[in-house]
C-alpha cells in the first residue's frame, strides 16, 4: 500500500488553508474535526453532512488512522501498552495509565531517540524519524476510540514516550493545538505536559509563545558532573544554561515546573545528592516528581529502594523543596521507554 497522509495531521488552521486550496469552504474545517475527534469518524464516506465532491477529494488524497495495533500488553495494575506500526512500517509505543485523577496517555514523539541518556531503554535504537503531529494524534485517536466503549476519556496526555520532543518541536507542538483544540477532543492545555531532557534554545522558544501546556524536565542530576554521565545533552546544554531558561519561562509565564528525577541506586540517591539538588531548584516555581527507575536488561543501574527513596523525599521537603514520590506502574509489562519496541526489534533481527 502506498503511504498516503493521514488528517490528523492537520491542525484546525491548517485543515481550513488545505481545504481552501481545493477550492472548498473554510468553515468545513470545523465540521471536518467534529467527525474526526467528536464522532470518531473511521472513514469520510461517514461525513454526511459535506458535499459528495469534498468527500472524494479527501478520499483520494487522506487517510484517517495512519497505525495499526501489532501488540498490546496489559499489566495487573490495568496499565496498558501500545505497540503501533505505522504506514512506512516502523513502530512506535503508546501507555495508558489509570491514576485516581483520570486517565493519562503517554505518547512517543520520535522513531528512536538520538539523545542518548545512558539509563534509558529508548536510546538503544537511535532515531530513525520524527513522528508527524498526525501519527501522534493517532495514538490519542486509537486509545480513545477504545475508551469509548467503556464510556470513558482520555484526561491526560505526558509526552513522555521514545523521543525528545523538543527535537521534533514543530509537529510537537501542532500535535497539542490538535488535541487541545475545542472544535476537537478538547484537552485541556494544562492536561497535557510535554518533558524534555533540556534542549535550551527550544525552552526558550517555548517560553516566548506562552504556551499553557505543562513543562516537564528530565534533571536526574543535581550537577553536571554527574549529569553528564547520564546525559550527554548536559554537555551540550549545562546546567548552569538550562536553570537560567527555566527561570526566565517559570517568571514570564506565572507556569510551575516540574523536574523529573529517576532515583538510581548508588548514583544520584545519597543524601548529599538531595541538598545538592535542594540549592539548585530553592527558589524556583517548582517540585520534584521522584520516579522508580524501571530496570531495563541492557544496563547496570539499578532501583533505589523503598526506604532510600522515603529518605531523599524527606531531605529535600527538609530542605524547603516540594516533592513527590511516585509509585511504578506497569511493572510486569514492559512498562519502562522503549522496552517494547526494542523487544520486538530484537526478535524482528533474531
Ligand atoms: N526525551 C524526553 C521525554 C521522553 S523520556 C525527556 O527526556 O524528558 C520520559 C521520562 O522517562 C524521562 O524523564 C526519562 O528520563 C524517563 N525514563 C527513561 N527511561 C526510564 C526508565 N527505565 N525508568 C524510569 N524512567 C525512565
Amino acid at each position: 500500500m502506498k503511504a498516503m497522509q493521514s488528517i490528523y495531521d492537520f491542525t484546525l488552521t491548517q485543515l481550513e488553508e488545505m481545504l481552501g486550496e481545493l477550492g472548498q469552504k473554510p468553515y468545513r474545517a470545523k465540521q471536518i474535526y467534529a467527525w474526526l475527534y467528536r464522532k470518531r469518524a473511521e472513514s469520510f464516506e461517514e461525513m454526511t453532512d459535506l458535499p459528495a465532491g469534498l468527500i472524494t477529494q479527501l478520499s483520494e488524497r487522506y487517510v484517517i488512522m495512519p497505525v495499526t495495533l501489532v501488540d498490546k500488553q496489559v499489566a495487573r495494575d490495568g496499565t496498558a501498552k501500545y505497540l503501533f506500526e505505522m504506514q512506512d512500517g516502523m513502530t512506535v509505543e503508546t501507555v495508558l495509565m489509570h491514576f485516581s485523577f483520570g486517565k493519562s496517555v503517554c505518547v512517543s514523539s520520535q522513531v528512536g531517540c538520538n539523545m542518548g541518556c545512558t539509563f534509558c531503554a529508548s536510546g538503544l535504537l537511535k532515531k530513525q524519524r520524527d513522528l508527524t503531529a498526525g501519527e501522534m494524534t493517532a495514538q490519542i485517536m486509537y486509545i480513545q476510540k477504545e475508551l469509548d466503549a467503556e464510556g470513558s476519556r482520555v484526561d491526560n496526555i505526558v509526552i513522555m514516550g521514545t523521543g525528545e520532543p523538543f527535537d521534533n518541536y514543530d509537529n510537537v507542538l501542532d500535535f497539542c493545538r490538535t488535541v487541545n483544540s475545542d472544535h476537537g477532543l478538547a484537552i485541556g492545555a494544562r492536561h497535557i505536559t510535554i518533558s524534555t531532557c533540556g534542549i535550551v534554545p527550544k525552552i526558550n522558544a517555548f517560553a516566548k509563545e506562552r504556551f499553557q501546556y505543562n513543562l516537564a524536565i528530565s534533571l536526574h542530576a543535581p550537577n553536571d558532573e554527574l549529569r553528564r554521565k547520564l546525559m550527554p545533552v548536559d554537555r551540550a546544554y549545562p546546567l548552569d544554561q538550562l536553570m537560567q531558561a527555566l527561570r526566565e519561562y517559570s517568571t514570564d509565564n506565572h507556569r510551575r515546573i516540574t523536574f523529573e528525577y529517576i532515583l538510581l541506586k548508588g548514583v544520584n540517591d545519597s543524601d548529599h545528592d538531595a541538598v545538592e539538588l535542594a540549592d539548585l531548584i530553592r527558589g524556583m516555581n517548582a517540585y520534584v516528581n521522584l520516579i522508580p527507575y524501571n530496570e531495563v536488561d541492557e544496563n547496570e543501574y539499578r532501583t533505589t529502594d523503598d526506604r532510600t527513596a522515603l529518605h531523599f523525599y524527606d531531605v529535600l521537603m527538609k530542605h524547603g523543596v516540594k516533592a513527590t514520590l511516585r509509585t511504578k506502574h506497569g511493572e510486569d509489562i514492559d512498562a519502562a521507554c522503549g522496552q517494547l519496541r526494542a523487544r520486538h526489534e530484537r526478535a524482528g533481527k533474531a
